[in-house]
């Protein structure tokens, strides 16, 4: 059985909470071993994640609000976690998060996602599922790939349970990431982040500031086609099941989709994997 999940982020109006309620329903039918909610830089969405993470688990008890420490304190950082433990959720993504411009490292107690994931671990035990971040590409700013392996490797070493990646499109940079793992001794499950492909200028905006690789061939096609929404839709759903299909192949445990909190594109893959 591949574990399915699927990512979130909290809608800013009430209309828009109604709707991602109605996605989550539809998505269901794929039985996914969780859902997860985004956590905006600095703690920018800090309440509405939270809100938008209870209404969510009445309909999917795990779903997994994410937790990023930049910007925040830690007695900020342990009130959501132990809210988070009273009210029943038991997994958390924890991660370091992006700072708001403007805002230096110095003014973060907790820097990184591996001191994030001792220190959940110190005050809560083995209460929480931790996943943590992964970068078959490469985290843009770590100073090598060893590097960035290492990091990876230091939050499974403090507690986390497994990766889930950012999204990528070459399936090989997956199968190397999990060799490179391999060899450092590390053998935690690391699930690839999926992105539907719908809108070719959100994309190419989107993967430039994340660090993700869209492939030149994929550019060209999608630059091709991308004033017309239905050609895109098509041929983004066929590239991206093609790449699912490779990855399972490749030992993928599951997958993890960035939802862009609709269900159509996600369910479409999905079923042309059979799963
Ligand atoms: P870390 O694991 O701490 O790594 C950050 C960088 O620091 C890397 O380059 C790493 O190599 C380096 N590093 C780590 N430890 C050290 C050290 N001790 N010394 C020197 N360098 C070090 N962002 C949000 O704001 N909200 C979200 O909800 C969110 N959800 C995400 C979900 C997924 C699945 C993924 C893949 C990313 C998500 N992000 C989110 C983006 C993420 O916060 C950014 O990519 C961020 O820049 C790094 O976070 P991290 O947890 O990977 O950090």
């Amino acid at each position: 059985m591949k574990r399915i999940s699927f990512e979130f982020f909290p809608p800013k109006t009430d209309e828009g909470k109604t709707k991602l309620l109605a996605t989550q329903k539809k998505l269901l039918v794929k039985n996914p071993e969780f859902f997860s909610c985004t956590f905006g830089a600095g703690g920018s969405t800090r309440d509405n994640t939270r809100d938008m993470v209870n209404k969510l688990r009445e309909q999917h008890g795990d779903t997994a609000p994410h937790l990023s420490c930049i910007g925040q304190s830690k007695d900020e950082i342990l009130e959501l976690v132990n809210g988070y433990k009273e009210s029943g959720v038991t997994r958390i993504v924890a991660l370091r998060g992006d700072l708001p411009s403007g805002m230096g490292y110095a003014q973060s107690e907790i820097k990184y996602a591996d001191q994030l994931v001792t220190l959940i671990r110190e005050e809560t035990g083995d209460h929480f599922s931790l996943e943590v971040a992964a970068y078959p590409e490469m985290h843009p700013e770590a100073r090598s790939f060893e590097d960035d392996i290492a990091h990876f490797k230091r939050k499974i070493d403090a507690g986390a349970n497994s990766g889930l990646t950012q999204y990528f499109y070459n399936a090989d940079s997956y199968g190397y990431y999990m060799d490179a793992l391999q060899k450092q001794g590390c053998d935690a499950p690391v699930y690839p982040g999926i992105m539907p492909i719908l809108n070719v200028a959100n994309l190419l905006r989107f993967s430039g500031n994340c660090g993700a690789d869209v492939p030149r061939w994929l550019q060209s096609k999608l630059n091709d086609i991308k004033d017309d929404d239905a050609a895109v839709k098509a041929f983004g759903e066929e590239v991206v099941t093609r790449l699912c299909e490779r990855l399972l192949a490749m030992g993928a445990p599951g997958l993890h989709f960035y939802t862009m909190n609709q269900a159509g594109p996600n369910l479409r893959i999905l079923d042309n994997l059979g799963l």
